[in-house]
């Protein structure tokens, strides 16, 4: 019998432990994707796009043989296997809330027919790294330590081209087939889709940038960091298949990846964490509220604040549907620190924007920036973003490239007094810091 591959976060054939698993039950297997509109209605509509171009890529290096259905997977799957006959369905184990409570029902209603989970989208399956007492690790440091010391295998040799992959159109009967969806139309332009761009990107980077990774990943006028996000969130690429092209010197960008695995840990460990301040001390923390406020996080979300830096990333953010790392650390800081607005706003509004947008390094990149999280980083540390951006865009190239009021400004371009057309600063940094403080020390 036909084993079914149900493709979710793992949308490639190569480096692929759980298409190997279902090969290895039967050469023949049916490639199965289920548009969730639970899921959909959360995704924001870049990134549904970037998902619906990497199932064309994906369907693409089948011959057309993806079968898309749309609907409840508790529903679809079991009748997909039914229909074909299959006594396994295989996947890549989804470590996240929705996820792990999807599967598990899934796993119930295909009561006879086996549920197999073969890896996840980690390099490490969350849950499995944990101190010597079998606790979970809540500062970074002593995880990725035993992150490293667990360990991980060298990619899978998957090689999709020995699996029989049954062709949908032949079989009557069973949930109805979809066409993956063309749009939805978005504004940000978005990287090209699928397993090939994921490597041949990486390819280009690890030849031309991993070199200087560490020296330039911090400046967001340099594009200095490897663009991989996307293609992780959506499996385009394995992260073993990167670990395994690290040599001894890219520790910076192996360290990358760790927090990354980091964070999958964390809320596989805290599901709550998503929407909950990590550290529960923090729930007292006083937010602003009412219309000011609110014009205060709408000028936020257009890239309106009169503070350079944070326009330039959330015009970025809209423009492509990605932000530069040290970007989103400074705008998140600006809006949980300068605007006192609590950081689930923030998160919502990423989560709506990014095409790399996942629960796990979202919610939890959030939470560190406003300091209710994990880690040691201070509450205290508040980053001005006049200073930042004068350090890490030097030229103000980048803050140019976003913000084209500020193109032709001949003066300061990091305190842009009187730049025609460039609004003026919406709070005073260094009263809001003060503020701040003052309602952390509270706490
Ligand atoms: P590179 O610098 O090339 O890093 C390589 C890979 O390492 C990334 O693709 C990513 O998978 C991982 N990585 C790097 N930094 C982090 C980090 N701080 N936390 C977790 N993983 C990391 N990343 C997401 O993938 N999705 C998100 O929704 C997301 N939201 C964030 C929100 C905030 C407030 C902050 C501060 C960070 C967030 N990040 C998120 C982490 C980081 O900003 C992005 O992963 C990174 O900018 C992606 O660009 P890149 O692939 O070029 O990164």
């Amino acid at each position: 019998a036909p084993s079914i591959m149900w493709f979710r976060r793992d949308l490639r054939l190569g480096d692929h432990p759980a298409l190997l698993a279902a090969a290895e039950r039967d050469s023949a297997a049916v490639a199965l994707y289920v548009l969730d509109e639970r899921l959909g209605d959360r995704s924001g509509k870049p990134r549904l796009a970037f998902l619906h171009a990497c199932l064309r890529a994906l369907d693409e290096q089948l011959d057309g043989r993806l079968l898309v259905v749309r609907g409840d997977p508790v529903d679809v799957v079991p009748r997909v296997a039914a229909a074909f006959g299959s006594d396994s369905v295989h996947v890549s184990a989804d470590a996240g809330p929705y996820g792990r409570e999807r599967d598990k029902a899934v796993e119930a209603a295909l009561s006879d027919v086996e549920f197999v989970r073969t890896g996840s989208p980690y390099a490490v399956t969350p849950g499995r790294v944990t101190k010597g007492d079998g606790t979970p690790y809540k500062v970074f440091t002593p995880f990725s330590r035993a992150w490293a010391e667990h360990g991980w295998r060298k990619p899978a040799d998957t090689d999709a081209s020995t699996v029989d992959w049954i062709d949908p159109s032949t079989k009557d009967g069973g949930p109805r087939r979809v066409r993956i969806p063309e749009g939805p139309a978005v504004d940000a332009a978005l990287p090209e889709a699928g397993e090939h761009a994921a490597l041949a990107a990486w390819e280009a980077f690890r030849d031309e940038k991993l070199p200087d990774y560490a020296k330039r990943r911090d400046r967001p006028d340099l594009d200095g960091t490897s663009r991989m996000s996307a293609y992780l969130r959506w499996g385009c690429v394995h992260p073993r298949t990167l670990l395994a092209d690290l040599g001894p010197g890219d520790t910076t960008y192996r360290a990358e990846l760790a927090w990354r695995e980091f964070y999958a840990d964390v809320l596989w460990h805290r599901p709550e964490s998503a929407r909950e301040n990590f550290n529960p001390k923090f729930d007292a923390l006083r937010h602003d509220t009412g219309k000011a406020a609110a014009a205060r996080f709408e000028a936020w979300c257009a890239g309106e604040t009169g503070y350079p830096i944070v326009d330039a990333g959330m015009r970025q953010l809209l423009a492509e549907g990605w932000m530069h790392n040290r970007v989103r650390m400074i705008t998140a800081s600006f809006l949980t620190k300068d605007l006192h607005v609590p950081w689930w706003l923030g998160a919502r509004h990423f989560m709506t924007h990014l095409v790399d947008g996942d629960l796990a390094s979202n919610q939890h990149g959030w939470q560190w920036t406003a300091g209710t999280g994990t880690d040691a980083a201070p509450y205290f540390r508040v980053f001005n973003p006049t200073t930042q951006g004068r350090k890490f865009d030097p030229d103000g190239a980048y803050i140019r490239r976003y913000v084209p009021e500020l193109r032709d400004h001949d003066g300061d371009v990091h305190e842009p007094k009187g730049a025609s057309g460039y609004h003026a600063p919406i709070v005073d940094h260094a009263e809001e810091r003060k503020v701040a403080l003052d309602r952390y020390a509270e706490l």
